[in-house]
């Protein structure tokens, strides 16, 4: 199966080369929010509307953008008419907002199509930039094609190279292992073949951190070069605990696609249970949501399959051995105890092996029971 891929590789651009790159930024946020505001003066009184002028015509006008690359401007127009497209588009099935104008505080990036740019084992080589050094952490494999780059800075400065290839996945061998998963505030994972995955302590330690620089934040006064230092400060942490959760899920998910042909999650209603206030800290700390994302897309990729099952099945007030429901279970009672079969089970083993059962009951594809077996 052919499928897109990136790779995201940390630059590490000279001065001058940082100089560059700012100034492609600017000149590329300058053709998006040129066509932005031509956009906002359609005017439906008028039979004939401001076309707005190509980025030819625009460099002309504005001599400086000659000095960044000519095609990195002309991918910020294509995805400019792509928008278009969309919002006017007739089959679309959500509504999309107005375009927004972009600013020099947000996170910055441009694009570049593959005749741009080479990558090597320890640079790459972008139009009108020059080679720039960057780290390898995570090699392109051979005979890959590649489709685009885009450069981009983050809000702490740093700055990023994602390379886009095509390549084909193989799917990961068969193990024949299926196991059911209860996710969790305390105990992330809790599979029904008792395995078990903590919930990563650093997310709290930067949590704390987070909230101190926050309150120092707060304190300073507006306008400030300390109020500017403080909220870089803030930008970090967050960028900290946004990479920490990334390892993390990306981790675990490889665990578990590896591991096993079949996984059975809960369809839990992530955007819901963030509105209670007391648990959404441990809710984004742990960020269902991208586990859901990244292990269904794994799947996908590697030949293997995820099934969710229903959030209104009582998996954790139902016996997983004869099925008898404990309809006054509350959300402290750790054990759960059958009063008809006399099963006693660690809760969230018993809600796993629940949720085993189901999707595998509701699965269309057929299996043999030896792949049930391991429940
Ligand atoms: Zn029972």
């Amino acid at each position: 199966m052919m499928t897109l891929k990136a790779f995201k590789y940390r630059l590490y651009p000279t001065v001058q080369q940082q100089i560059l790159l700012n100034k492609t930024f600017g000149c590329v946020r300058v053709v998006w929010n040129y066509n932005v505001e031509v956009f906002n003066k359609f005017d439906k009184n008028l039979t004939e509307q401001e076309q707005p002028l190509c980025t030819t015509q625009l460099k002309k006008q504005f001599e400086w953008m000659n000095e960044v690359s000519a095609a990195a401007l002309q991918q910020k127009e294509m995805d400019f008419k792509v928008f278009k497209k969309n919002y006017f588009s007739k089959s679309r099935k959500k509504k999309i907002g107005s375009p927004c104008f972009k600013n020099r505080d947000s996170h910055q990036s441009y694009r570049l199509p593959n005749q741009k740019f080479t990558l090597n084992n320890s640079s790459i080589r972008l139009e009108k930039i020059g080679k720039v050094k960057l780290i390898v952490d995570r090699a392109v494999p051979v005979g890959c094609k590649f489709m685009s780059v885009t450069v981009s800075k983050n809000v702490c400065g740093q700055f990023f190279a994602s390379v886009l290839v095509e390549m084909e996945i193989i799917h990961k061998p068969k193990t024949g292992q299926a196991i059911g998963l209860d996710i969790g505030i305390k105990t992330f994972l809790t599979g029904s073949d008792s395995l078990t995955v903590e919930n990563p302590t650093y997310f709290r330690e930067s949590q704390a951190e987070l909230r101190q620089a926050q309150q120092h934040l707060s304190r300073k006064k507006k306008g400030s070069v300390r109020r500017k230092k403080a909220k870089l400060k803030v930008a970090r942490i967050h960028n900290n605990i946004a990479n920490q959760r990334n390892t993390f899920i990306h981790q675990i998910t490889t665990k578990l696609i590896n591991e096993y042909d079949f996984i059975a999650i809960e369809d839990l209603n992530v955007s819901g249970m963030v509105k209670n206030r007391k648990l959404a800290k441990s809710i984004s700390d742990a960020s269902f949501a991208e586990f859901y994302a990244v292990l269904s897309y794994k799947a996908a990729w590697y030949g293997k399959e995820v099934v969710k099952v229903d959030r209104w099945f009582a998996s954790s007030k139902t016996c997983s051995c004869c099925g008898w429901k404990n309809e006054k279970l509350t959300l402290s009672d750790r054990t759960f105890n059958c009063s008809s079969c006399g099963l006693e089970k660690d809760r969230d083993l018993n809600a796993s092996e629940n949720i085993l059962k189901e999707a595998l009951r509701v699965s269309s594809a057929i299996r043999t029971p030896s792949e049930c077996q391991s429940v």
